[in-house]
């Protein structure tokens, strides 16, 4: 001690304070800090104290990941409208397994846009700088015929959850091509309780199923 009762610190005293702070900001708390610095083999007790946390860490981490995701798909769901078509945790993981089944489906989709836009713009072109029609008629001709095939692939390999019972159900196919619908979302009359209302599309996995043919 000095004489104004101030304590003087060793360097040793020192570096285990800058240790014990360190190890306090790695999320240690006491008890294990003091068990790391009174242990012989400070080093090894300190490792397998780091993997233990960074375990527990890592699973709040993916849990808050989780929390995340589940917030962005009821946003989207919410998007255009006052309704919360998603209201059950169920609903959110079961949109959460099937997501990427889902992203295949609009791929092939949007492949099948692509793969025609520049014809379609082409035969328009034509017709309008040109008053060549007959290509036009050709191109939507062949975008209509190719186009039945893909929206039963659409419609075979999606599903519906509705708000209002939260049963998973597949539209009837008239009522599937005559609904207004966003990215996300598909107003549709629910095949289970039939109430109509805007329900959030799932990717039908159709490898469980003998094959339904509708
Ligand atoms: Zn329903």
């Amino acid at each position: 001690m000095t004489e104004g009762g101030r304590r003087l610190y060793t360097d040793d005293d020192l570096s285990k304070l800058r240790l014990i702070c360190l190890l306090k900001a790695l999320g240690l708390n006491l008890d294990s800090i003091q068990g790391i610095l009174s242990s012989e083999k400070p080093g090894k007790v300190l490792n397998l104290l780091l993997d233990e946390q960074a375990k527990q860490i890592e699973g709040e981490v993916a849990e808050k990941q989780k929390q995340l995701e589940a917030m962005k798909i009821v946003k989207e769901s919410i998007r255009d409208r006052d309704a919360i078509p998603v209201n059950s945790i169920n609903d959110i993981e079961r949109i959460m397994k099937n997501k990427k089944g889902l992203k295949k489906v609009h791929g092939t989709l949007l492949s099948y846009g692509l793969a025609f836009a520049p014809f379609q713009i082409g035969s328009i072109i034509l017709w309008i700088m040109k008053g060549i029609w007959i290509p036009f008629v050709i191109v939507y001709s062949l975008a209509i015929l190719l186009g039945i095939p893909i929206i039963r692939f659409y419609h075979r390999n999606t599903a519906y959850i509705c708000p209002e019972c939260g049963a998973t159900f597949r539209p009837t196919w008239k009522d599937f091509n005559f609904s207004k619908h966003t990215s996300k979302t598909r107003k549709l009359t629910c095949t289970k309780c039939g109430v109509k209302g805007w329900c959030v599309e799932v990717y039908a996995d159709n490898s469980a199923e003998s094959g339904g043919a509708m």
